[in-house]
């Protein structure tokens, strides 16, 4: 891959994200809005870099938030439809969450009785779900996997409460992870066989897919998303919404870094500026390998560096990544797709700064959006 921007030019630590790709990925997702009609929203849980929510905007519907501060960035910043669903909402933040939000969707029908003469009582009108568990999902790995056993999201069918719809114009599931259509064909069918009856009754409007749709990778197949969404809406009238987070931004982000030392323990090591654990916690969580722009897999380049943090954690270990020529202090290097659960997840544990957020402009190059500092590290601590 051959880079656009200069990553001597940017601070190091930095996350740069990248415009015209953005523009690129938002294009393809407004291309199913207007085929389909459906609506998308941006999960502020997978990317939530503000700066840019007035161009997102511009394409999208708007923002899906899990919670109060989530739902009120979305609402100040990009100021479209706000939808809010939390596993549970706590009594104190509940009143501010509906002064944000245009749609509620509830986890549990206990909550929805618990709240619903407060959404009622407010003076402007707001669609309210339920989440269901289809008890079908295709995630193998059940630290991703909303339907693995006694999971906590969503209703299931036996648990299902149809005599308190009054008042509810919407189900929402979510069961995918970085998922193709095929999947999500799979699943409407189950959706459409358990709960099918539900969305036939007179007060449904909509039904919401969730996120975990890959749609902006290359193989990701349009029309059968494209048909999923068309079966819902002309089988029972009803609106569908999407909300992904990670397509949204997928493939549009670099971190770049410094090397900051080498040294040798058996094979050579090399220490950059940025770290794993703070900076891109699901290398670790998921775990999976980032890739290295211009670097190779362990052993297929002429020498293979194990790429550590600077954090006292032993296991800040990035990965191993062979290159070319031997690193020295100095070098930068450049992680690709770093822009969605990256920012949102970092840390600074260990005293490690956060790296600056650059956005590289279609039109200027990059500019720096903000840069972190000592009070930042410190605000977050008494
Ligand atoms: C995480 C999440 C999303 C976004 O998922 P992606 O995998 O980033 O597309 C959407 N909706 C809900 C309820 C979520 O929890």
């Amino acid at each position: 891959m051959k880079l656009n921007f200069d990553p001597h030019a940017v601070p190091s630590p930095s996350y740069v994200v990248d415009e015209g790709l953005l523009i690129k990925n938002l294009e393809l997702l407004k291309s199913i809005i207007d085929r389909t009609g459906c609506k998308i929203l941006l999960a502020q849980k997978g990317f939530s870099m503000y700066s840019v929510y007035p161009l997102i905007g511009k394409y999208l519907n708007g923002v899906t938030s899990s919670g109060l501060l989530e739902a009120k960035l979305g609402f100040e910043e990009m100021g479209k439809e706000v939808h809010t669903y939390s596993p549970a909402y706590s009594e104190a933040d509940f009143d501010e969450v509906l002064s944000y939000s245009d749609h509620l969707v509830f986890n549990t029908f206990d909550q929805w009785r618990r709240f619903k003469d407060r959404v009622k009582n407010h003076p402007k009108p707001i669609e309210c779900g339920i989440r269901i568990n289809p008890e079908y999902s295709e995630i193998e790995v059940d630290m991703y996997n909303p339907c693995f056993a006694f999971s906590r999201f969503g209703v299931t069918l036996e648990n299902f409460e149809p005599e308190e719809l009054e008042g509810i114009s919407g189900l929402h599931f979510h069961t995918m992870c970085e998922q193709n259509s095929d999947t999500l064909a799979r699943t409407i069918k189950v959706v459409d066989e358990k709960f099918g009856k539900y969305l036939n009754l007179k007060g449904m409007k909509w039904i919401n897919f969730g996120g975990g749709h890959h749609i902006t990778r290359p193989d990701y197949d349009i029309e059968t998303l494209i048909e999923s969404i068309l079966f819902m809406k002309e089988k029972y009238g009803l609106d569908v919404y999407l909300e992904p987070g990670e397509a949204i931004a997928l493939n549009t982000g670099f971190l770049v870094t410094t090397v900051l030392d080498t040294m040798q323990n058996g094979m050579p090591i090399a220490i950059v500026d940025t770290s794993a654990s703070c900076h891109m916690p699901d290398v670790l969580e998921m775990p999976y390998r980032p890739e290295i722009v211009g670097s190779g897999k362990p052993n297929e380049k002429s020498i293979t560096y194990r790429l550590g943090g600077p954090t006292c954690l032993a296991g800040d270990v990035i990965g191993d990544y062979s290159f070319e020529q031997p690193l020295t202090a100095g070098d930068k290097l450049v992680f690709t797709d770093m822009a969605h659960y990256t920012m949102v997840k970092n840390n600074t544990f260990n005293g490690m700064n956060l790296p600056s957020i650059v956005l590289n402009t279609v039109n200027d190059g990059p500019k720096v959006i903000k840069e972190f500092r000592y009070d930042d590290f410190k605000e977050r601590l008494s």
